[in-house]
């Protein structure tokens, strides 16, 4: 204020105030692009010319904004224009705020991540104002911080499952003897070492994806066929759980090539990412739904898009926690859900792979009829998916074709002394090659999944009706707030007093640690029998491809 009340704008206020402006705009660090109706650039301040790479300001002004402003994903991916934040806030002339995206320089094609944000003007003219940053610095400390959780994560479940082993001992009658009142205690305290390593084991499953341990791996499938299959494994537990569970698809039918009847609906997806996402999904539709409900799950094409809703009769989400259920740690609170073990980051891991494959999710629901949730994602065309199959083939024969010829290559002869020449620091062939050192986190590779094979055209299965529908409540994605505080687990109090460390239902595909057994237990426990571990179900999906393809 004090700027605009000075003597000289006293003098020349409207003079001033546009210099003032415009010296702001020059020096300041965010780049600012002025942008007509038509997506032709009116304005450019200096630090959008250093950012965009476009020489002057001067070479901008009159082009489409399209050829200078050239967007990625944040994952690297390339955005289809239903996916880009600019073209989708010009066309419904909606503001939009800090999307993160990666900007390519023209010049270097340097990749720059920003937050970038459009602003309609309200002066009648059209025009939008774009801002953009770098956040490269704010990344690196996101990404310091994920690291440590990470790290942290995954150095405590060993301790985890050591108490784990050591209660499990305890608590089989076989091992110790327990008066009724002991066994109390330590079943308590074995739930909740259960709830820590599940939580440390989530918490690392998030974390691979925000610190780049692990990035989509892209693959063509039939969804319909894929989605079936996944679902398929829970039939058992919703019995178990006297629930009625059905699988349906709304998708019109036709004739494939060997005339059965099929019904396709082919995605890009990552199969270990979809696995996670249904999984998380199906399990919470099991664990809030009482016995006696119904699940039912279905997909459909609609459109570009796949759609795939898991719906439940079961306990229902009110309208207060509808808004933040796919936040971290986010847990409603209620008389239902504190009798119901979990950690609050499964949603949170399903929207974030959901992301990560362009797609979204959201959920409706009444509170005490049911929930839905949906799952929205890129649908490819018939045609793309033949494209993408043949690509996935070729590169399945490139491999094997490497393999064979590094295979057959002569072995290097090694020269028992070093030629004369050698330099103490010289790489020499007797020098093994240095193996880098792993991260501590666990492995980046995608843990194997269910490998629903993509059929090109799978026989129809019967399609049930679903249960009815419960009422819309609210069907806007929620937004990541990354600062909820976790809520304090709730130890169910009476627990089946099986001594065996059971088998821990996860919400995702990773592996989850091996209890730790210790090697030698205090006497006179004597030695124990190992713990099952849940195991990951089935193959990854990308190796049966290019199993297929060889
Ligand atoms: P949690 O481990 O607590 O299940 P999630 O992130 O998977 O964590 O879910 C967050 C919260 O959303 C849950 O605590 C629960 O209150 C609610 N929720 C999720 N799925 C359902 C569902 N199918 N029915 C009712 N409530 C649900």
């Amino acid at each position: 204020m004090s700027l605009f009340n000075s003597k000289n704008s006293a003098k020349k206020p409207a003079s001033s105030q546009a210099a003032l402006a415009e010296i702001a705009l020059k020096n300041i660090q965010e780049g600012v692009v002025m942008i007509d109706v038509k997506g032709i650039i009116r304005f450019v301040n200096p630090a959008a010319v250093t950012m965009l790479e476009c020489d002057s300001a001067s070479k901008a002004i009159d082009l489409d904004y399209g050829l200078i402003i050239r967007l990625e994903s944040k994952e690297g991916r390339e955005l289809p224009e239903r996916e880009n934040p600019l073209v989708q806030a010009i066309n419904t002339r909606q503001p939009l705020e800090k999307a993160q995206v990666a900007l390519i320089c023209l010049r270097s094609n340097k990749r720059i991540p920003i937050a970038i944000s459009v602003h309609p003007i309200d002066d009648g003219s059209g025009n939008f104002i774009v801002t953009f940053r770098d956040i490269t610095r704010e990344l690196e400390e996101e990404g310091e911080q994920t690291e440590f959780i990470s790290t942290a994560s995954h150095e405590m479940r060993t301790p985890v499952a050591t108490i784990d082993g050591y209660l499990s001992l305890a608590l089989n009658p076989k091992t110790a003897t327990l008066d009724e009142r002991a066994r109390g205690y330590l079943t308590s305290a074995q739930i909740a070492s259960k709830h820590l390593g599940k939580l440390f084991q989530d918490l690392l499953d998030i974390t691979k994806l925000d610190d780049g341990k692990i990035r989509p791996h892209f693959v063509p499938v039939e969804m319909i066929e894929t989605i079936k299959t996944i679902s398929d494994d829970y039939i058992e537990r919703a019995r178990q759980n006297k629930i009625a569970f059905s699988f349906g698809s709304n998708q019109k039918m036709s004739f494939d090539s060997n005339r059965r009847l099929s019904q396709v609906v082919y995605g890009f997806i990552d199969m270990d990412f979809m696995r996670e996402i249904m999984d998380n999904l199906i399990e919470n539709a099991i664990k809030y739904t009482p016995e006696g409900g119904s699940i039912y799950i279905s997909v459909l094409g609609d459109g570009d898009r796949v759609l795939i809703n898991v719906t439940d009769t079961g306990i229902g989400i009110s309208a207060d926690d509808l808004g933040h259920i796919f936040q971290k740690f986010y847990r409603a609170d209620n008389s239902d859900t504190r009798e119901i073990g979990g950690t609050g980051l499964g949603l949170y891991l399903v929207k974030q792979r959901v992301e990560a494959m362009g797609g979204r999710v959201w959920a409706e629901s009444a509170f005490g009829e049911g929930s839905t949730f949906y799952v929205s994602l890129p649908r490819i065309t018939t045609a793309e998916y033949e494209k993408r199959m043949i690509a996935v083939n070729n590169q399945a024969t490139m491999q094997k074709i490497q393999q064979t010829s590094a295979q057959e290559q002569p072995q290097p002869q090694v020269p028992s002394t070093p030629p004369a020449s050698s330099t103490p620091n010289s790489a020499t062939p007797t020098q093994p090659t240095p193996t880098p050192t792993p991260t501590p986190v666990s492995s980046p590779t995608p843990t194997p999944v269910s490998s629903p094979t993509p059929t090109p055209a799978p026989v129809v299965s019967p399609t049930p009706t679903p249960p009815p529908a419960p009422a819309s409540v609210n069907s806007t994605p929620q937004s990541i707030t990354r600062s909820q505080a976790p809520s304090t687990p709730t130890p169910t109090p009476s627990v089946s007093p099986s001594p065996a460390p059971s088998t821990q239902p996860t919400s995702n595909i990773s592996q989850a640690p091996k209890p730790v057994i210790p090697t030698t237990p205090p006497a006179p426990i004597p030695p124990p029998t190992p713990p099952t571990t849940p195991s990951p179900t089935s193959q990854n999906n990308i190796n049966n491809l290019n199993g297929e393809a060889k």
